[in-house]
């Protein structure tokens, strides 16, 4: 008999735990830190240091966890944002753990420079092509590129005893890979006996007025044709998609795009799997070296790369110097760094200060409004979600048509009958034979 069961996500977003059995064979698809509790409710600081089975943090799962006899098969990563990946620390090591070559890069950046609570020591990770199906004991799985602001993102179909589950993981249908969304629905996958979908932005909250990627890049386009001085972009090092955006928006302006030592990590990282991604020779990209970037390189990887970068390197007084070419994508102690010298020259109220992240965000902590309120600095809002929006989850649905379709990943997982067909909602816990 080949069962499900959703250990986390049924009415949470993050945090994300699916245990998948067929005969005595168990396999884990993601392994989540949660972001928040059931409903959306706070978790504490404290358990979140310290995950244990017994304070919740750590699905209750058994011969999963390094004190424990090893039962468990392997464990599928969809991609390497924390909370579908955050908890394999406390993995028993010799549980293999699957994910695609670019949720592996991303994982060994982290390393380099995530706080120590977020690094990854899994020691057994292997790694999968998509559209190559591959076996796990009596499991075929085969990984589908999926279009997500997490790298190289995967969802998953899961075949045992004649028997078909999609699990979509995090995906959209609206980034810079919306293609291989178009591809799924155009030639579906036959008889979907359980489609576990994401629906985060089901709830609201999540539309900031922009459909999509290219729409995003449009926008920044223009902000950076009008540009009288200095552009603050604040976006996410770890979101390809909108850092390809901002580079190509720059380019077309002929603007100097300063990027952090850890965003251009990730990219360098990245052109290894991906070699279109930027940066490209001779472009105009220049690295702005922060203390604490520097220092995590120094340590975890060594001098050679910070001095391999070298020829890009720019300063503070060479950024002031053009400060009207310049487009800035820092972190907010970086950008208070450049501020503080610009203002000397003159005020910044004809700069931009360019919001690109999850309103949430900028509602969740106060320091980038403080920055534009001390900066007289206009804010704008230039964002898309990294998560399907009800078209594209009905899209995905209609052309599955899946025998049942179980919500994961969502607060709103008590809205899907009134949207799709065949919901059937199973609690955190709850055995579903398919
Ligand atoms: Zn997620
Ligand atoms: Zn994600």
């Amino acid at each position: 008999m080949l069962q499900i069961k959703i250990h986390r996500g049924a009415h949470t977003i993050g945090g994300t735990c699916i245990e998948v059995q067929s005969g005595n064979s168990r396999i884990i698809l993601d392994l989540g830190l949660p972001l928040m509790g059931k409903g959306g409710t706070e978790i504490e600081e404290e358990s979140l240091l310290n995950p244990s089975i017994a304070n919740g943090i750590l699905p209750n799962i058994e011969g999963l966890y390094k004190d424990q006899d090893k039962s468990v098969a392997a464990v599928l990563i969809s991609h390497s944002h924390i909370d579908h990946y955050g908890l394999l620390n406390y993995l028993h090591p010799s549980i293999p753990v699957y994910m695609s070559n670019g949720s592996l890069a991303m994982v060994e950046v982290g390393k380099v420079f995530y706080p120590e609570k977020n690094k990854i020591y899994a020691s057994n990770i292997q790694t999968f092509d998509h559209w190559k199906r591959f076996e796990i004991g009596p499991f075929k799985i085969t990984s589908y590129l999926a279009d997500h602001s997490g790298f190289d993102a995967s969802s998953f179909l899961i075949e045992a005893e004649g028997k078909k589950i999609f699990y979509t993981g995090d995906f959209r249908g609206h980034g810079r890979k919306s293609k291989v969304l178009d591809i799924l629905t155009a030639k579906p996958i036959q008889s979907v006996d359980c489609l576990l979908m994401e629906g985060t932005t089901l709830g609201g909250n999540h539309n900031v007025g922009f459909n999509t990627e290219d729409a995003v890049e449009d926008k920044l386009n223009e902000i950076f044709l009008k540009q009288k001085d200095t552009s603050f972009v604040m976006a996410s090092g770890s979101n390809v998609d909108r850092l390809v955006s901002i580079y190509k928006a720059a380019l077309r302006n002929k603007k100097t795009l300063v990027l952090d030592l850890y965003t251009y990590y990730v990219l360098e990282q990245l052109k290894t799997i991906t070699p279109s991604l930027p940066p490209h020779k001779n472009d105009n990209v220049k690295i702005l070296y922060l203390k604490g970037h520097a220092d995590a390189i120094a340590e975890n990887i060594g001098k050679d790369t910070l001095y391999s970068y070298m020829n890009r390197k720019i300063g503070v007084d060479e950024i002031v110097a053009n400060r009207e070419n310049m487009v800035l994508k820092l972190p907010i102690s970086g950008m208070r760094k450049v501020a503080a010298k610009l203002i000397k020259q003159h005020p910044l109220n004809q700069a931009k200060f360019i919001f690109s992240m999850w309103s949430g965000y900028l509602a969740k902590d106060s320091c980038y409004n403080d920055f534009c309120e001390k900066y007289k600095t206009e804010l704008q809002t230039v964002h898309v979600s990294g998560h399907a929006y009800l078209s594209d989850l009905k899209r995905l649905t209609e052309a599955l048509k899946p025998k049942k379709l179980i919500p994961i990943h969502t607060l709103t997982g008590d809205d899907f009958d009134k949207y799709f067909d065949n919901v059937v909602r199973i609690e955190d816990g709850e055995d579903l034979s398919i």
